[in-house]
């Protein structure tokens, strides 16, 4: 065990936390207000390597590894949530290629994940039958001339339109013989494929400059080339692509907390009330101790898993789990403290702590709610 930073670590701790004071704060609340999807600011953050943190320097990677991607996750949050989503999609998806895709496939999308020439990359595996329970997906590929045909609907994906290339899980068993959770497969499908119809963009609560729409599949032909891993292994890829997705929402959702705690530490400091700041009161110490505590142990919570994964020994489906439960529901539990400690001013949106509260709020649901982590710890224990 050891608590200290790697020098790359550190680098890039430092690298992107200048980037994110300079390029990324200023703007959020902008974007958020706008709805405008980060194009420039994802841009920046190709350049700096974080669209492929943990993958190898030949593909374009900055290969930090995941303790790394976690930290420069954490960053990115704590200045952009709507950037910071876009960039943990992108990131999970060079991974899965990397882990699952043939040379071919590495090398022909992931140095444009990488350097930015794709503006991100988008993951389909929910569908309107289909969230926690990725069993109940619809959307088949049934082999054709030279390919599959891909039909059926995903819901909620992140960066749909904007992706170059987009991961979609469909069925190629057929209704007859169903075979559940290996009758799932993965394909490869690049922007501006003919039969993608995108739908109405999704109006969040939170995240708002990041792009979430529905997707139909009509007829839509993919070449042999597309399919990702083998026939029928689209369930064991989903799941390994989660375990290593949740680090990368657990350390959002740790970013944000980041970013409400210290705005709620500065305004109690500024504020005051019976003659004094609020600060110098016990009840609003004791928020910012607990949030504090809570956010210290989020991210121990964290990096246990991120090393985990680094190190590639065995699975870490637990503590990707434990991480992402415990993190989101603290994220949640600081970001509504800090919007406590700025009275009614939290409410408004003159003060980013607004934002941050919405922004956190869907921590707690995608990339499997709380309830699914609960599940997965619990199974975890009992078999
Ligand atoms: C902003 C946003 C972005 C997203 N981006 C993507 C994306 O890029 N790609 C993608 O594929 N998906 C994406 N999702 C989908 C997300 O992963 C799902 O919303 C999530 O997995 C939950 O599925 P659901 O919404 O269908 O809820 P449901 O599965 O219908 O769950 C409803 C409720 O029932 C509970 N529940 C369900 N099953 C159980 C059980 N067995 N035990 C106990 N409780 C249970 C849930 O915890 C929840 O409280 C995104 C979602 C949002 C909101």
């Amino acid at each position: 065990m050891q608590f200290e930073l790697t020098e790359t670590q550190a680098m890039v701790v430092k690298s992107t936390r200048e980037f994110v004071e300079r390029e990324l704060k200023p703007v959020a609340a902008a974007l958020d207000r706008e709805r405008r999807f980060p194009t420039e600011q994802l841009k920046g953050l190709a350049e700096l390597g974080l669209m492929g943190v943990n993958l190898p320097a030949s593909l374009g990677g900055a290969e930090a590894g995941v303790v790394a991607y976690s930290l420069a996750m954490i960053e990115v949050a704590r200045g952009c949530a709507s950037t910071a989503v876009t960039m943990a999609v992108t990131n999970m998806v060079g991974e899965v290629l990397h882990r699952f895709g043939n040379e071919e496939q590495q090398e022909r999308y992931i140095p444009k994940l990488t350097s930015g020439e794709y503006v991100a990359g988008a993951f389909g595996l929910s569908e309107p039958g289909a969230g926690s329970d990725p069993g109940g997906i619809a959307t088949s590929a049934v082999r054709t001339d030279g390919g599959f045909l891909l039909n059926g609907q995903k819901q909620w994906i992140t960066s749909g339109s904007q992706a170059g290339v987009m991961i979609v899980w469909a069925r190629t068993d057929t209704p007859e013989e169903r075979l559940g959770n290996k009758g799932l497969s993965c394909f490869l499908v690049e922007r501006g494929t003919p039969g993608v119809e995108v739908g109405k963009h999704e109006e969040k609560l939170g995240l708002c400059a990041s792009e979430t729409v529905p997707l139909t599949f009509h007829d839509c032909f993919v070449p042999e080339r597309a399919l990702l891993g083998d026939i029928g292994a689209g369930f064991k890829v989903a799941m390994m692509a989660l375990d290593g997705g949740r680090i990368g929402i657990a350390s959002q959702a740790i970013g944000i907390a980041t970013a409400a705690l210290e705005a709620a530490i500065l305004y109690s400091k500024e504020r005051k009330q019976f003659g004094q700041p609020i600060s110098e009161f016990q009840a609003i110490q004791w928020m910012i101790a607990d949030s504090k505590t809570e956010l210290e142990a989020a991210r121990l919570c964290t990096f246990r898993a991120a090393q985990l994964k680094e190190k590639g020994e065995r699975r870490f489906s637990r503590e990707a789990a434990i991480a992402k439960l415990f993190a989101s529901e603290s994220a949640w539990k600081i970001c509504d403290r800090a919007l406590q400690i700025h009275g009614g001013y939290g409410y408004v949106r003159d003060f980013p702590v607004e934002r941050h509260l919405r922004d956190v709020r869907v921590t707690r649901i995608y990339e499997g709610t709380s309830e699914v982590q609960r599940l997965v710890i619990a199974r975890s224990r009992l078999e």
